[in-house]
């Protein structure tokens, strides 16, 4: 390779994704490129995708064409979900210098050699049932907070998602190798991990091991505030998981747990492995033995066979639930899932209609939340962002907080005292004696 090559990444979709980039960008540091935005000019340009997103296609040509914008010669390698998925029509895409699957693209330096002789317009993917091999991957350009990846991959195959067949079967680390990972994260600034992968409570199964064990690792971890668990399946969230996250050390009361449909017909036809009942008790035990918790939740709206009456069980469902925002998507249509060949297709208008219905709901349960915090005393972490005079952070149970801006106390955790929502629904905090934790 020739020196002072640049490189600039662009990542589309999950954490997972976004902790992969990070770790591919150490590689090819450690292989002597030199990081730049996407915007300048470079001569790498990746481009990490996701499948989830709708029009894969479109989004991944318009940002090949942006790269080419920046510099014409630049060599344009696409990676990630669609790319395990659909190599042959990203190669299509004018400018696409490399497509590299799940497995190779943690091999990227080595194809980055010699660019001059690097064949152009080259697919390099396998078939994904090959890809066994676990690797770890953490972000760590935020000072705050850190997404490590602690397992990928999934073998639930619900019926709507293409996640296995782009990342394959379950597997992690074990235990052991994760924390000497965890103990790297460590030493870099960030002050909280948010523990991430595709189905995490999976953690460790190829081990014999499980997730509570290493939460239970975890929890002793030096040089780090807080963990996190970013979502776990609701039938992998045992009580054991929930009492030891009510008594940790470090692990926060926040939880997001997917439910994706409140009508249990229509999470049969799914194929999600608990119905209703299941997930109100998760919540209710969360709320027993922590009620301040926030409880985050997955629900796409749309999913073929889903009658007005069948919404409106899971619109009164989720309204009576004591949890606290949605994360709501709109069903669409996948090839290769066994969803898309189902029958009593919900119309587009009506899918975004149930959309709306459900953030409005979100709205209200997470102001009501907020509103059920004040004048509580806690502590939060502050960011580096700064707006107006204001700085923010987190609150251990995933409130957003304001204070007044104070270069003093980015990365720090303060003590506050939580005072009342504003419009965008940003909680108002009190700085208490600025006492730094
Ligand atoms: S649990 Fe279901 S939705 Fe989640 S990744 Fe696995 S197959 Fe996809």
């Amino acid at each position: 390779m020739s020196p002072n090559q640049k490189v600039a990444f662009y990542t589309l979709g999950c954490k997972l994704n976004f902790a992969e980039t990070s770790t591919i960008g150490r590689q090819l540091f450690e292989a002597g490129f030199a990081r730049v935005d996407f915007s300048e000019q470079a001569d790498v340009y990746v481009i990490n995708t996701c499948s989830v997103t709708e029009q894969a296609n479109k989004k991944c040509r318009n940002i090949v064409s942006r790269a080419l914008r920046n510099n014409p010669q630049g060599f344009v390698v696409v990676i990630g979900c669609y790319a395990q998925l659909k190599p042959d029509e990203i190669v299509e895409i004018p400018g696409v210098d490399l497509v590299l699957g799940a497995k190779e693209k943690f091999n990227l330096a080595s194809y980055l050699d010699d660019l001059h002789k690097t064949e152009h317009g080259r697919a390099i993917t396998e078939e994904i049932k090959q890809t066994r091999e676990f690797i770890p991957s953490y972000s760590a350009g935020d000072r705050t907070r850190a997404f490590m990846k602690v397992q990928d991959g999934c073998n639930y195959f619900c019926s709507f998602c293409t996640i296995p067949l782009a990342r394959g079967r379950s597997r992690s680390a074990n235990v052991a190798d994760t924390m000497v990972e965890a103990r790297k994260l460590a030493q870099t600034e960030a002050r909280e991990i948010v523990l991430t992968g595709v189905n995490i409570g999976d953690f460790g199964t190829t081990h014999d091991e499980n997730f509570y064990a290493l939460a239970a690792e975890m929890d002793k971890l030096e040089g780090i505030d807080r963990i996190r668990i970013s979502s776990i399946e609701p039938n992998l969230l045992s009580n054991e998981i929930i009492d030891f996250v009510a008594g940790a050390k470090k692990f926060v009361p926040h939880f997001h747990i997917p439910l994706q449909s409140g009508s249990d017909d229509i999470l049969r036809k799914m194929r999600r492995r608990y119905l209703t009942d299941l997930y109100k008790e998760r919540v209710a035990r969360i709320k027993e033995v922590m009620p301040n918790a926030c409880i985050g939740v997955d629900v796409i709206v749309g999913f073929p066979g889903e009658t007005d009456e069948r919404f409106l069980e899971t619109y009164n469902f989720l309204q009576e639930l004591d949890i606290t925002y949605l994360h709501v998507f709109t069903y669409s249509e996948r090839p290769n899932t066994t969803a898309v060949r189902m029958d009593e297709i919900v119309p587009q208008d009506v899918r975004k209609k149930r959309n709306t219905m459900l953030r409005v709901l979100s709205e209200k349960k997470k102001r009501a939340f907020y509103e059920s915090q004040q004048g509580f005393q806690t502590s939060a972490l502050l960011e580096e962002e700064q707006d107006e005079g204001w700085m923010y952070g987190f609150t251990d149970n995933y409130i957003r907080v304001k204070v007044p801006f104070d270069k003093e106390l980015i990365n720090k955790i303060v003590a506050i005292e939580l005072d009342a929502p504003d419009s965008e629904c940003i909680m108002n905090a009190k700085l208490l004696n600025q006492i730094t934790v």
